[in-house]
């Protein structure tokens, strides 16, 4: 029976062994200690940005409290309108990140 090992190792690619790695972005080289995939971080941090996306505060529509109570509502309407869109955006922006990774 093959060792379960064998597919969870990579070949460093710095000193060219193969070590076991957890596929973790960071995972590394148990010979000399270097990342088994050098953009594992950096793609990893790609992902966690795109996932916290948020509506910079300039584009919500401000809501200033001289505004009537009914227009005020309205506003807020809107502004749960645009958090909803912003959370659109995030997940796209980590589906697209994801993929192109
Ligand atoms: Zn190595």
């Amino acid at each position: 029976m093959e060792p379960p090992r064998l597919f969870a190792s990579k070949r460093c690619p710095h000193c060219g062994l193969w070590s076991d790695h957890q596929h973790r972005p960071d995972d590394r080289c148990e010979h000399c200690h270097e990342l088994l995939d050098p953009l594992g971080p950096e793609r990893e941090a790609k992902l966690q940005q795109a996932w916290k996306w948020e509506m910079p505060p300039a584009m919500l529509i401000p809501i200033p409290p001289t505004d009537p109570a009914w227009l005020r509502g309205l506003k807020y309407l809107v502004r749960g309108g645009q958090l909803l869109f912003a959370a659109t955006v995030s997940f796209i922006l980590w589906l697209i990140t994801a993929i192109a990774g």
